[in-house]
């Protein structure tokens, strides 16, 4: 009898399922693993890091199959995405670690570092306000140099991005 080289554990798998019974979606094992990967960690990941950890865990899933099951992932509500400017989405779960978090994204080594400020969703509840928003989501993204990137003697580019308006 083939044993799994890694059981799927998570205990939000049981929402994911619950929504592909929803939307008339099958419940298949590779699903299952891909959604293990993303809830299992709590970093950014890119499909391709999704690829490589299944690869680790012994299992061969192609990147069309996890793409689309981050869509559905995303749709349930379960998976953020995020286009930190790299040509391709990241994704993570939004279960336990730091909900309404922001990022800061190294434009450098692509590192992304996540933090929390109250006076932000202050902020944000305070402009809907005035604009007669009713607010749902944010996203807020500082792009920039980390401070190994500084250390070690990149500096930023004039033309980038965190330039703009920032010039005279
Ligand atoms: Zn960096
Ligand atoms: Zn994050």
């Amino acid at each position: 009898m083939a044993t799994m080289e890694h059981e799927v554990t998570s205990p939000y798998l049981h929402l994911f399922r619950r929504y592909l019974r929803q939307q008339g979606l099958p419940v298949t094992s590779q699903r299952d693993m891909v959604a293990d990967v993303v809830f299992g960690s709590a970093a950014h990941l890119s499909v391709e890091e999704i690829e490589a950890e299944l690869k680790k865990r012994g299992e061969r899933i192609g990147k069309a199959t996890i793409y689309r099951t981050m869509e559905i992932l995303v749709r349930a509500g379960l998976v953020e995405d995020h286009d930190f400017g790299d040509g391709f989405k990241r994704y993570e779960h939004v279960f336990g670690h730091q909900p309404l978090h922001e990022h800061l994204v190294c434009t450098h080594c692509r590192k992304v570092v996540e933090f929390k400020r109250r006076e932000i969703s202050r902020i944000q509840h305070e402009v809907a306000r005035e604009h007669g928003f009713i607010p749902q989501r944010h996203r807020l993204e500082i792009y920039g140099l980390c401070p190994e990137c500084q250390a070690s003697g990149v500096t930023l580019s004039r033309n980038g991005l965190a330039c703009l308006g920032l010039g005279s």
